[in-house]
């Protein structure tokens, strides 16, 4: 029996109630809609489950990746051969504690967002219209319209891969331009709690509206993506020297620049992960004789 398969055995032994999936499609996990299956994933509802997923599979020396929304990842076409863990059931609570936020690590943040707005508190409003979860945003440290998650993130709580809970500070999360202390993939973030200030109702929904209706106007939201496919490179934009450069259309496969938004790879139908890849590299390479910027990847690729 190979390891995985152990660990499908063991897991479903000791947690009956945990949901496991084999042979998991991920283009149903991404917001790409590419992508082949997963050889396992648990969705484990409580810290306990999470524990045992994570320590079963230590035991077998299996290293597992942590799936968020999906909306900043790439599968391979021939799949994971591996272990994906997705956090549900209690991860997906959002919960008010001495007027602190607090959110597990499932929690969209667009509802996390919209819990902010219920309670009156202001600061996420610029994360209403990020499509990610609140584990993926914490570890990318995601941002829009000046704001990014490590203004408002007071503290993580982590499992490591032996199953140990402990909680990390701001300051431990090593924040940083889309990047965060979680990027190592060896920590799992189990909730993080934001500070937030008392705000106006009504304005803190007005300025979500009015982001949400610029990201409306500006981004082809109505295709498959995984948002900017390019970080920001320093003293650039990655959208406007892809424009510069002529490739708003340009396709390989069913993947397509966005004629929307340059920095948007959108799946315009049928598109493989391969087509995504190779026309990212066409971009890069395009881009760089072009104009001699090295464009580099936002996007997560899982093989
Ligand atoms: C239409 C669109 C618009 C977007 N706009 C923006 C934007 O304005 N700003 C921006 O920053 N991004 C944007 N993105 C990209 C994406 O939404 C963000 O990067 C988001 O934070 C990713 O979160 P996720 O939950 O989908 O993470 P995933 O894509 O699932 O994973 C991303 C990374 O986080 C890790 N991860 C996920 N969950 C956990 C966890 N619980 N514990 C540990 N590690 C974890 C994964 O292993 C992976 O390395 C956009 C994407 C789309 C499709």
């Amino acid at each position: 029996m190979d390891y995985l398969s152990e660990l499908y055995t063991r897991l479903r032994a000791a947690a009956p109630g945990m949901e496991l999936r084999q042979n998991e499609p991920m283009s149903r996990h991404v917001t790409f809609k590419v992508g082949g299956p997963a050889a396992l994933m648990a969705l484990p509802k409580t810290v306990g489950e999470a524990g045992l997923a994570l320590r079963t599979a230590a035991e077998l020396g299996i290293e597992p990746f942590f799936l968020g929304n999906g909306s900043n990842l790439l599968v391979a076409d021939e799949g994971y051969p591996g272990f994906v863990v997705r956090l549900a059931g209690e991860f997906d609570q959002v919960r008010e504690v001495n007027r602190r936020l607090w959110a597990g690590g499932g929690v969209l943040l667009s509802r996390l967002a919209n819990a902010a707005l219920d309670r009156g508190l202001t600061g996420l409003e610029f994360a209403s219209g990020i499509p990610g979860s609140v584990g993926g945003a914490v570890t990318m440290n995601a941002g829009a319209y000046s704001g990014e998650l490590c203004q408002v993130v007071e503290s993580v709580t982590v499992m490591d891969r032996q199953g140990n809970v402990s909680r990390m500070s701001n300051a431990a999360c090593d924040f940083a331009y889309r990047h965060s202390a979680f990027e190592d993939g060896k920590r799992l973030i189990l909730s993080a709690r934001f500070a937030l200030q008392p705000g106006d109702r009504a304005e803190i929904k007005a300025k979500m509206d009015d982001l949400n209706a610029r990201r409306k106007e500006k981004q082809p939201l109505e295709w498959p993506s995984a948002g900017s496919t390019f970080k920001r490179p320093q003293g650039h934009f990655a959208a406007a020297l892809i424009d510069q450069c002529g490739l708003k259309g340009l396709r390989v496969g069913g993947a397509q620049v966005s004629e929307k938004h340059a920095g948007f790879i959108v799946n315009a139908g049928g598109a493989t992960c391969a087509d995504i890849l190779a026309l990212m590299e066409e971009i890069r390479q395009r881009v760089f004789q072009a104009t001699g910027v090295a464009l580099e990847p936002e996007v997560r690729l899982l093989r």
